[in-house]
C-alpha cells in the first residue's frame, strides 16, 4: 500500500504510528494510506519555518519574483500531471480539476507583482521638516489548513500571497486527498523555494488543533465548513494569532420573470450539479418567482436527464462521485426527508448507489420551504431546492435571512433589478447572470454573515494585507543646532 509522506524541509517524513485512508471514489477503492501528524511532526514543521522566515523574510523582492514566475511555469506545465491527481483522489473530473488549477494559477500571477503589492506610502514634510512613509512587513508563519473540494486552488490562493509578502507556510492539506498539496509543495521547492518556507503535514483535527496554539504560528488562515471555521477562529484569536476563517454556504440564484429561462436553466444545472455540488460557490437554491417556477422547473429536469454521471477520469463523465460512501449516504439522506417534509422529488439521485464507488445522481427538489432540514442546512451534493415565492421583494428577503452569505446570482434582463439586488442582499460575492461568481484573483473572495468569520477575505488585496503587518515610520533630520526640547503632544501643526 502507498503511503503519502508529510513534506518538511524539502524532505519525505513519515508518521506510522496513527494513519488514515484515502480512497479513489470512483471505485470505492483505497489507494494509499497517509500518516497523520503527531505533535512532534508539526513540532518539527513549524520550527523549520521559523528557522527558514528569518531568511526568506528579509529576501529581496526580485528574488521571491523569480521564483513566483519559475512555479507559475511549472504549474502550468504540470497541470495535466495535477489534474489527474485531483480527480483520483477527489473525484471531480478531469476538466474541473483542470479549471480550478487556471484558477489558482491566475493567484500566482498575481502574487508574481509583490513588487507593487509591498509599495508603501511617503508623505514629505507632514509638519516643519518631518516625513512620514509606511511599509509592510511578512507576518511571519502561517499555518494554511484547508478542505478536501480544491486540493489545489484553495492552497494556491494562501500559499501565493503568503510566501510572495515574505511568509513562511504549514500547510495542513485535507486527509481525504493529500496528495496533490505535496506535488504542489515539490513543485516549490524545485522553483527554488528555499527548504522550510513551504511544509506540508497531514492530519486530523488533532493536527490542525495543534497548530492552533503553537507558539511559532503566527497567522491562520482556513477555508472549511462553518462549525469548523466557528472553531479555528474561537481558538486561534484565542491563542493570540491572526485568523481568517471561511466557511460554508447555500447559495441562492434568484430567477425574475423577464429573465432568459434556458440561460438560467442551463446556470441552475451548471452550478448546482458541477463537481456533483461539492463547491462552496454551488448553487443549491433556485428562488423562482411563481409567474416562471413551473417552466423553469420543468427546463432543470430536462436538462439533469442529459447529465452522465460517472467516474472523473472518463471525459463523457459530466460529473463524479462525492468524497465518501458517508458523504454519498449523508446527501441520499437528505432527499429521502424532504420527500417525507413534503418537498416534491422532481429527481432523485438514488439511480447512481448501486454501482461500486460513492456516486449520487443530480437530485431537483421542487416545493421546498425554508423551515425544511434540506433548506437549513449546507448538503454540499448535486442536491438543487427550488423555493418559489411570489416577487422579487420576498426573494430578497429569504436570500437575506439565510444564515449563510457566501455566493448569490441574479437572472434577469433588468438593469435596474440588478443594481438593486447587488446594493441590498447580504451576500458577500454576487452573481448577475452569473451562476458562479468567483471573484478574479484581483479582486478578494469571502462571503459574510456564517460563509466567514474576521474580517479578512482570501487573496487579492484583502491576502495580501492579511499576510502583513503595516508600520508607519516618521522622521525628521534636524539642524544639528537647533534645540528639540518639547514636553507637548506632538502635532502636526
Ligand atoms: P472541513 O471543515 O471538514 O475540513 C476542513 C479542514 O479542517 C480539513 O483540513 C480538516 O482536516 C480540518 N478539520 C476537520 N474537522 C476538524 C475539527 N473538528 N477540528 C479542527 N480541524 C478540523 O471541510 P471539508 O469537508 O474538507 O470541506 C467542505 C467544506 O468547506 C464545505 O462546508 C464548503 O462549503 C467549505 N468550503 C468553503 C469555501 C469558502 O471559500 N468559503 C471554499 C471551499 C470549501
Amino acid at each position: 500500500m502507498t503511503t503519502i509522506d508529510h513534506f518538511i524541509d524539502h524532505t519525505a517524513v513519515s508518521d506510522a504510528a496513527r494513519t488514515s485512508p484515502v480512497f479513489n471514489p470512483a471505485t470505492g477503492e483505497i489507494i494509499a494510506e497517509v500518516g497523520l501528524a503527531s505533535d512532534a511532526t508539526i513540532n518539527q514543521a513549524v520550527t523549520s519555518a521559523r528557522v527558514a522566515a528569518a531568511t526568506w523574510s528579509t529576501s529581496s523582492l526580485s528574488s521571491r519574483t523569480q521564483i513566483l514566475f519559475a512555479f507559475r511555469h511549472l504549474l502550468a506545465t504540470h497541470s495535466d500531471e495535477l489534474a489527474a491527481l485531483i480527480t483520483r483522489e477527489h473525484g471531480k473530473t478531469i476538466a474541473d480539476a483542470r479549471g480550478e488549477i487556471a484558477r489558482g494559477l491566475e493567484n500566482v500571477e498575481y502574487a508574481c507583482g509583490l513588487a507593487d503589492h509591498l509599495k508603501g506610502e511617503f508623505s514629505p514634510q507632514v509638519s516643519d521638516g518631518v516625513d512620514v512613509h509606511s511599509f509592510r512587513s511578512a507576518v511571519g508563519v502561517v499555518a494554511a489548513i484547508t478542505p478536501f473540494n480544491f486540493p489545489a486552488m484553495v492552497p494556491l490562493w494562501m500559499i501565493a500571497n503568503a510566501v510572495a509578502t515574505g511568509n513562511c507556510v504549514v500547510l495542513k492539506p485535507s486527509e481525504r486527498d493529500p496528495s496533490t498539496a505535496v506535488r504542489l509543495a515539490e513543485l516549490w521547492a524545485q522553483a527554488g523555494l528555499p527548504a522550510g518556507v513551504l511544509n506540508v503535514v497531514h492530519g486530523d483535527a488533532s493536527a490542525v488543533n495543534a497548530l492552533l496554539v503553537h507558539p511559532g504560528i503566527d497567522a491562520v488562515s482556513f477555508v472549511g465548513s462553518t462549525p469548523v471555521a466557528q472553531h479555528i477562529y474561537r481558538e486561534g484569536t484565542l491563542a493570540g494569532k491572526r485568523v481568517q476563517a471561511l466557511g460554508g454556504a447555500k447559495n441562492h440564484m434568484l430567477v425574475l420573470p423577464d429573465a432568459d429561462l434556458d440561460l438560467a436553466a442551463d446556470a441552475a444545472v451548471s452550478a448546482g450539479y458541477g463537481a456533483a455540488g461539492e463547491r462552496c460557490m454551488a448553487i443549491s437554491v433556485v428562488v423562482a418567482v411563481d409567474a416562471i417556477a413551473d417552466e423553469l422547473v420543468s427546463k432543470i429536469a430536462e436538462r439533469i436527464d442529459r447529465l452522465t454521471v460517472g467516474n472523473g477520469a472518463d471525459a463523457t463523465s459530466d460529473f463524479g462521485p462525492l468524497i465518501t460512501e458517508a458523504h454519498r449516504d449523508r446527501v441520499a439522506g437528505y432527499v429521502t426527508r424532504a420527500e417525507a417534509a413534503g418537498a416534491t422529488v422532481v429527481r432523485s439521485g438514488e439511480r447512481e448507489i448501486s454501482r461500486p464507488g460513492f456516486y449520487y445522481g443530480a437530485a431537483l427538489l421542487d416545493g421546498v420551504s425554508p423551515e425544511m432540514e434540506c433548506y437549513r442546512d449546507e448538503i454540499f451534493g448535486p442536491v438543487l431546492c427550488v423555493v418559489r415565492v411570489a416577487t422579487y421583494d420576498e426573494g430578497v428577503a429569504l436570500i437575506n435571512a439565510n444564515p449563510f452569505g457566501n455566493g448569490v446570482a441574479l437572472f434577469t434582463r433588468d438593469g435596474n433589478a440588478a443594481r438593486h439586488f447587488s446594493r441590498h442582499v447580504t451576500v458577500g460575492m454576487i452573481g448577475v447572470n452569473v451562476s458562479i461568481p468567483v471573484p478574479v484573483a484581483s479582486y478578494s473572495f469571502g462571503g459574510w454573515k456564517d460563509s466567514l468569520f474576521g474580517h479578512a477575505h482570501m487573496y487579492g488585496p484583502e491576502g495580501i494585507t492579511f499576510f502583513t503587518r503595516n508600520k508607519v515610520v516618521t522622521s525628521r533630520w534636524p539642524a544639528p543646532t537647533t534645540s528639540q526640547l518639547n514636553l507637548g503632544f506632538p502635532t502636526t501643526r
